[in-house]
């Protein structure tokens, strides 16, 4: 087994709760599921569907707010531009980055999340598949994706989709929670964010460089937050 960021050999017990053991690379502090899930055994965890149907979807009005005020931060690089959101929900952001100008569309495994999507943002365009079974068929200037990544077992089946998704100088917005930061609490097992198999790595700012380096991006911007968050925009440069 070798780390997915950087390859090392070096790995070691991280953390282990229920059946769930971490491993961490020792050269770039990566962590994650070791053995990891199939993204098929994932998908199915994703069912669970909530409280959401076709026409309800918790907390919607706080989440359509949310959502523009996340989209407004994010103007410069999606106003009057194309913009996909990969692990769409409930559309809430698609409506958001439509409303402030972008021609918008968004993708989710969860299937009454797109059904309530469709009935509630008509104007916005839906998908219902998972990433790894989707075909783009147009690249997009800017996708945006946040919390999914540390869902995601097939790091470069992922990656590879980003790049179908996107062409030269288009942005890629990514929010995962930050494994570096002050804020992680002590033991890890108390973080909200610990819920395996829900999410099967934890990123530093360096470990999500290091792998958009490797499939041609550069990190344009990071984005401060309040809590253990990481946000930062990435600009596809090959
Ligand atoms: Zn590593």
């Amino acid at each position: 087994m070798k780390c997915p960021i950087c390859a090392s050999t070096k790995l070691l017990p991280f953390v282990q709760q229920d059946e769930w053991c971490f491993s961490q690379c020792v050269d770039c502090q990566f962590a994650f599921l070791n053995p990891m899930p199939t993204q098929a055994q994932l998908n199915g965890l994703y069912e669970d569907d909530r409280g959401i149907t076709a026409t309800h979807y918790p907390k919607a009005a706080s989440r359509r707010l949310r959502s523009l005020m996340r989209a407004l931060r994010l103007l410069p690089w999606c106003w009057r531009k194309s913009a996909f959101d990969l692990g769409c929900g409930g559309g809430f952001m698609v409506n958001a980055l439509q409303r402030l100008g972008a021609a918008a569309s968004g993708l989710d495994v969860n299937a009454q999340a797109i059904a309530y999507a469709r009935t509630q943002f008509p104007a916005c365009r839906f998908y219902s598949e998972s990433f790894n079974a989707f075909e783009a068929t147009q690249t997009f200037d800017f996708v945006y994706c946040s919390e999914l990544i540390e869902h995601v077992s097939e790091l470069s089946e992922f990656m590879q989709m980003l790049r179908r998704l996107t062409h030269l100088k288009s942005r890629v917005y990514i929010t995962t929670p930050d494994l570096g930061s002050q804020q992680v609490p002590q033991p890890i097992t108390e973080w909200d964010v610990f819920v395996p198999p829900h999410h099967v790595q934890f990123f530093k700012e360096t470990n999500l460089a290091q792998l958009f380096r490797q499939y041609g991006f550069e990190q344009e911007k990071r984005f401060p937050d309040r809590k253990a968050g990481l946000k930062v925009l990435f600009r596809r440069v090959a």
